[in-house]
């Protein structure tokens, strides 16, 4: 999400904060990725996240939407810690850890299994 009250044509990097745990991401070189409508999680939350739906097989199913892409989905969600409560799908989770481990432009690698 962007901190409330930013000016939108001039987006800093302390102005992005992860919807699931509230941090400004980027700002601290922490891995961070988009979905729809501005929403963010970091690279932190995605592997807690990625480690519970993907390797644990844990989480449920919720009636929330998810925050990244907008979608109800009958598959488990991991929450974050903040109001309002975000959810992310484990098909979200699996693409971004995708894509953030791919990407060159952070240091970013899905967690494994122990
Ligand atoms: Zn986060
Ligand atoms: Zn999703």
């Amino acid at each position: 999400m962007h901190r409330e009250g930013i000016d939108d044509n001039n987006v800093l990097p302390e102005d992005i904060l992860c919807d699931f745990c509230g941090k400004a991401a980027w700002a601290n070189d922490v891995a961070c990725i988009e979905g729809h409508q501005g929403s963010i999680v970091c690279g932190n939350c995605l592997s807690v996240a990625y480690s519970e739906l993907v390797l644990a097989g844990a989480g449920a199913p919720t009636e929330e939407k998810c925050r990244m892409c907008l979608e109800h989905r009958e598959e488990p969600v991991w929450q974050g810690a903040i109001d309002p409560i975000a959810s992310i799908c484990r098909r979200c989770t699996k693409q971004s850890s995708a894509a953030l481990n791919k990407s060159k432009k952070w240091d970013w690698s899905k967690p494994i299994e122990s």
